[in-house]
């Protein structure tokens, strides 16, 4: 596009190079790409087939962010034992279902049926044990789960559930994109994920083939990625395409572009800058607390209380 900043150019943020003009007529800079990973094959829980784009060995996490798994098979075998019973605590847990179901049920007495276009957000918080069983025999099932974490004075809150329907969630404009506006807000289209210790962004966003995303708004300082779900795009001013079933790790700036016909999860949330030690299904401040955490677990103190 004419007129737009090299990536250097944008990185270092100098004089009028930085500039995105855009008609707006005030310095802004664009979010440059400064690393993209593919999503790592894995199997996690009773034996669900699944792609980790965040919380491998590849890309441990990224503040305030641990995990983020996609789900996608219409082959019944890649998701039919599900995650039976298992606890966490430390974190919060986002799931993002595009198609089929999933059953949640946990020790707080929290039980919903996650349709597609629905969203849930689990605290963690103190402890619970909780399943997450896929709610059909056969058919196609697509999914997300991202794991945000929680600050130290957080960790031990205590465990809360939301499970919101396709209903629930609202569209908003990113210049040519559209966002479903899972949590967080765009301009004044809110999301109906609410109370989450760190306030993040999450939207799943549609760009279409000849049409560009803006985003304006975020935190300069907010850790940003996007995971491309369908589709490739170029982001900022990129020349290479970030392709589905690929992360990108958004640097510094005041704005989100990409072109491309594609799909994306767009995550944004501040850093805690906080130690972590994580084990598991745990994700606490220190390695005692972690052995706390096991300890709670087997003499089942973990839930309750
Ligand atoms: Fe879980």
């Amino acid at each position: 596009m004419n007129g737009r900043p090299s990536r250097r150019e944008v990185l270092h943020g100098i004089g009028a190079a930085a500039l995105v003009g855009l008609g707006c007529g005030k310095a802004r800079t664009l979010r440059a790409v400064h690393g993209t990973y593919g999503a790592v094959p894995t199997k996690d829980g009773a034996g669900v087939s699944l792609r980790r784009a965040l919380g491998s060995q590849a890309l441990r996490q990224l503040d305030p962010f641990l995990l983020l798994d996609e789900f996608k098979s219409d082959d019944p075998d890649a998701y039919i034992k599900g995650f039976p019973d298992h606890p966490h605590r430390g974190f919060e847990t986002v799931t993002v279902m595009l198609r089929g179901q999933m059953q949640h049920r946990d020790s707080a007495g929290n039980h919903g049926i996650l349709g597609p276009g629905s969203v849930q957000w689990m605290t963690a918080g103190r402890g619970i044990v909780h399943s997450e069983m896929p709610g059909q025999r056969d058919g196609a099932m697509w999914g997300f789960q991202l794991w945000v974490n929680l600050p130290a004075r957080s960790k031990m809150i205590r465990p809360r559930y939301q499970d919101l329907g396709q209903e629930r969630i609202l569209e908003a404009d990113l210049g040519d994109a559209r966002a479903r506006v899972l949590a967080g807000r765009v301009g004044n289209v809110p999301g109906p994920v609410e109370g989450v210790v760190v306030a993040p962004t999450l939207l799943d966003v549609t760009v279409p083939e000849k049409g560009r995303l803006r985003l304006d708004g975020l935190p300069p300082t907010h850790t940003v990625i996007a995971y491309v779900t369908e589709g490739a795009a170029r982001f900022g001013d990129e020349i290479n395409a970030t392709d589905a079933g690929h992360l990108a790790i958004l640097g510094p700036g005041d704005t989100i572009t990409a072109e491309g016909a594609s799909r994306m999860l767009l995550v944004a949330g501040a850093p805690i800058g906080e130690p972590i030690a994580r084990r598991g299904p745990f994700v606490m401040n220190t390695d005692a607390e972690i052995a706390q955490a096991y300890e709670d677990y087997r003499s089942g103190r973990l839930v309750g209380g």
